[in-house]
């Protein structure tokens, strides 16, 4: 594996913030079905698979630009 530290910190944080049913950028709960977790904020879909941990996009909760994301962008760029 790859992976910074630093990023792998992050990922740990977010899967934490996943499995007690939150979305890790915008703090909003998330919908859980289908055996994946749903931001209805961003759209962003997370999937938590035993120590494995994924985004993923659903149909039924497309992604789209939210408050949150777009600060994630500006701060990258
Ligand atoms: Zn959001
Ligand atoms: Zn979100
Ligand atoms: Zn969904």
């Amino acid at each position: 594996m790859a992976l910074t530290g630093r990023f792998t910190e992050q990922a740990a944080k977010a899967i934490v913030d996943v499995a007690e049913g939150f979305c890790p950028l915008c703090r909003v709960q998330l919908v859980v079905h289908d055996g994946r977790a749903c931001c209805p904020c961003g759209g962003c879909s997370y999937r938590l698979d035993g120590q494995r941990f994924e985004m993923t996009t659903c149909a039924q909760h497309p992604a789209f630009r939210c408050e949150h994301w777009l600060k994630v962008w500006s701060r990258s760029s």
